[in-house]
């Protein structure tokens, strides 16, 4: 008889962007020709750099042609993109060989694929509120959770104590959905406790190029001692914009060792069983945007994402409200007034203000009490935004 992976009959049911969908058609039909300000989309909005464009027209210019024509390509990746990272990385004076990075097909594909190299038995800690997808992916694979809150009173930073008991563990900095990120000293202390734990850090940096304040990482490699205790899994999506075009890469340092084995090795292992990499056009683009010119042409946009969180940020802090986020990562994570749930004051900004926000319970139990805004509405529609929920609350 077939027997099915029980892990996934654990899941909770895929209901939450649903419901704030049926949230969203109740009222409209209720109330037909209110204009709704999405303010909680975590998606961005800007279309693609022109650099990034004329690229792509090239690459399918290149494989219309059978003297440039590229079939299969190497599984973990080009060389030419794997340089456009390694020298990404060195401006950030992190050293890298080119054999150290894997090309992938975006973030949310290697968190989940990089367990393959770790056994069900390991525990593994996650920071909450936290990018769903980690708890999922741990709980396909009956993986045992422990669950670190965060908390206004440690910013939605904790930090580890030498009482915490797992092998692995996700950190999100900057965070999906509370906008907060470490600083250097912060996250030296989970590199120095994962050393001293022989855990293993699972760094998620999809959210790097938003970091305005000196003293945040841009990359946990920064950092002494973690090239022996951390993963790094990053993206192109909120750097570049490239949510719809999927493309990410992953960070194996060789010196990453697990009992004698190297952790490079293994994922070499997997990914040339597992894929078959990621198509030539795309990793043109990828290319493309890690340019110095290509990264000029990115700036724009984040800037103009990153002046949204500036006038989000002043109208919450002008109602008092208290929040994390909104200047290091695209979201805003605020506290809802007098007590209210997330859904409570999810249904309560929608009636009155008709913006739509992302109730904080949808990220795991520590969300409960929250509600997260995000920066990738229009210049209009947040500024439209902000006046609305300064009137509302
Ligand atoms: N990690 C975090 C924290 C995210 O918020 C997201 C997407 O929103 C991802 C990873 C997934 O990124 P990608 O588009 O590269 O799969």
């Amino acid at each position: 008889m077939i027997r099915i992976n029980e892990g996934y009959l654990s899941l909770t049911p895929a209901f939450f962007f649903t419901k704030i969908g049926e949230e969203i058609a109740a009222f409209e039909k209720r109330h037909p020709g209110k204009r709704l300000l999405h303010l909680g989309v975590g998606d961005v909005t800007k279309p693609l750099a022109p650099v990034v464009i004329e690229a792509m027209h090239r690459a399918v210019s290149e494989q219309g042609d059978a003297a440039s024509f590229h079939g299969y390509l190497p599984e973990t990746g080009t060389d030419f993109l794997k340089e456009a990272i390694v020298a990404y990385y060195a401006r950030r004076n992190v050293t890298l060989s080119m054999d150290e990075v894997f090309i992938s097909s975006g973030a949310a594909d290697d968190l989940g694929a990089i367990l393959h190299l770790f056994s069900p038995e390991n525990r593994v800690l996650l920071i909450e509120p936290a990018y769903p997808a980690y708890a999922d992916a741990n709980q396909m694979d009956g993986r045992k959770l422990i669950r670190l809150p965060g908390t206004p009173e440690n910013g939605f930073l904790p930090l580890p104590s030498p009482d915490l008991q797992t092998e692995l563990v996700y950190l999100c900095s900057p965070n999906n959905p509370t906008g907060a990120a470490y600083t250097r000293g912060q996250l030296q202390q989970w590199v120095d406790w994962a050393k001293a734990r022989q855990a293993l850090i699972l760094f998620d940096a999809a959210y790097e190029a938003f970091i305005a304040d000196a003293d945040v990482p841009h990359s946990i490699l920064e950092l002494p001692g973690a090239e022996t205790c951390a993963i790094e899994i990053s993206s192109l999506s909120k750097t570049a914009g490239f949510t719809g075009m999927r493309l990410g890469y992953t960070v194996v340092p060789k010196d990453l060792r697990v009992n004698g084995v190297s952790l490079n090795d293994l994922w070499r292992r997997d990914r040339c069983t597992r894929t078959n990499g990621v198509s030539y056009i795309m990793q043109r683009a990828g290319e493309a945007a890690l340019s110095e010119e290509g990264q000029r042409q990115n700036r724009v946009n984040i800037d103009c994402y990153r002046e949204n969180g500036r006038i989000l940020s002043d109208a919450l802090r002008s109602e008092g409200l208290w929040f994390t986020g909104g200047r290091n990562a695209p979201y805003l994570w605020l506290m809802c007034p007098d007590g209210m749930s997330g859904w409570a004051f999810f249904s309560r900004l929608l009636e009155q203000a008709q913006i739509v926000g992302t109730p904080g319970e949808g990220f795991g139990p520590s969300g409960a009490g929250y509600l997260r805004l995000s920066c990738f509405a229009s210049r209009g529609d947040t500024e439209e935004g902000a006046r609305r929920l300064m009137k509302a609350l």
